[in-house]
């Protein structure tokens, strides 16, 4: 353990820049990486603002922050993917190897594993950080380490773009264009969407995710969805629905939405159970998937990122120093319908 300089959530709706005990020691199998980037994302705030997530309650101080690139420092014995001086993102969540859903190829959904800036295990809103070289993903020259720090909510969309078994030139809807709900877009007409209606009632993110070609924004204030799908799909329905808002609200008329044999795609997660009518399923025989967090997408994004089909530049909207990162959560708290990602500089550029 060594004291590091953190930003620790004390516990709910209190922040401190402090020094922290932390583990430095490397061992087989790890690399140590100086954070240069680090985005803050809406499950740090929310333990901000709530000081917990469903089970996971902030019950001791935790440093935040789990979207993050940085530079390798250190090797550990047996690495030999990565090297000191390489560029790299890092997944946050690891499992155990051999737990039988990590051997099922299901890693994301181990029951053990461990992720950062979730009760009790620390974030890397801190200048350096331990990590399991297998977790620990080299970036490309031409992908900055603003981008990289982008991949981990983009994985998140990778993986609903996967589960939602996308046919080339499907139509996909989107509800929410948080981060989040734009990322899904992104991946989703990467993955061969012809077209991505993105719902919203604020404005401005529709605005920010309307910039992106094949994207068609619909303002749930003014209009219908529900006339928008019938219009473009010749009242087909969309192939693929992506709940991203996380509002039960969302869920109402969700089926006459989605065509017949399509699929549900859960993304938002609803903090109160959802009032839904399973048997308006059936009729169009409609396939649920979920998603929690992704496993092997982190190679995937950063090659979309690479070859440039995927720019996730235009989606930061400010950037703050480490020393200003309680600013950076204090404005994220606010909510601005301006911003998308907001991300803390761990080091001088
Ligand atoms: P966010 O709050 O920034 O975005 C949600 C957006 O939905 C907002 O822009 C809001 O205006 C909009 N919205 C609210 N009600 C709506 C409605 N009825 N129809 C359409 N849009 C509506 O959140 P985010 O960071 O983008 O995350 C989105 C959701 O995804 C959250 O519920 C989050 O918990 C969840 N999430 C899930 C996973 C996972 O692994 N499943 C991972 C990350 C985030
Ligand atoms: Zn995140």
């Amino acid at each position: 353990m060594t004291k590091m300089r953190a930003l620790v959530l004390e516990k709910q709706h209190e922040l401190k820049l402090r020094d922290i005990d932390l583990p430095t020691e490397v061992g087989p199998g790890q690399v140590k990486i100086k954070l240069h980037t680090v985005g803050v994302c809406g499950s740090d705030v929310h333990y901000y603002t709530h000081g917990r997530i469903g089970p996971f309650v902030v019950n001791a101080p935790m440093v935040l922050g789990h979207e993050a690139a940085g530079t390798i420092v250190e090797v550990g014995a047996g690495v030999t993917s990565l090297k000191v001086g390489d560029r790299v993102c890092m997944e946050p969540g690891v499992p155990d190897p051999n737990s039988k859903a990590s051997r099922l190829g299901m890693y994301n959904i181990d029951p053990a594993v461990t992720f950062w800036a979730t009760p009790p295990i620390h974030g890397v809103l801190t200048p350096y950080v331990v990590h399991p070289a297998n977790y620990t993903f080299k970036l490309p020259d031409n992908v900055s380490f603003a981008e990289g720090a982008m991949v981990e909510p983009f994985a998140v969309g990778m993986q609903a773009a996967t589960k939602a078994k996308i046919t080339p030139g499907d139509t996909a809807i989107v509800m929410g264009a948080g981060p989040i709900g734009t990322m899904v877009a992104l991946a989703a007409l990467a993955g061969g969407c012809a077209r991505v209606i993105i719902t919203d009632l604020a404005q401005p993110k529709l605005d920010i995710a309307a910039k992106y070609q094949g994207i068609i924004p619909v303002n749930i204030k003014d209009k219908k969805l529900i006339d928008e799908v019938n219009r473009l799909t010749d009242r087909w329905g969309a192939d693929v629905v992506f709940e991203c808002s996380g509002s039960p609200r969302a869920w109402q008329g969700i089926v006459d939405v989605v065509r017949p044999g399509g699929t549900i795609v859960v993304v938002g997660l609803p903090v109160e159970p959802v009032n839904f009518d399973i048997a308006s399923l059936s009729v169009k025989e409609i396939t649920i998937a979920s998603v929690f967090r992704y496993a092997h997408q982190y190679d995937r994004a950063i090659a979309l990122m690479a070859s440039g089909r995927v720019d996730l530049k235009p989606l930061i909207s400010e950037t703050f120093t480490f020393e200003d990162s309680i600013k950076a959560f204090d404005r994220a708290v606010e909510g601005r319908p301006t911003d998308v990602k907001l991300q803390i500089l761990m080091e001088d550029a």
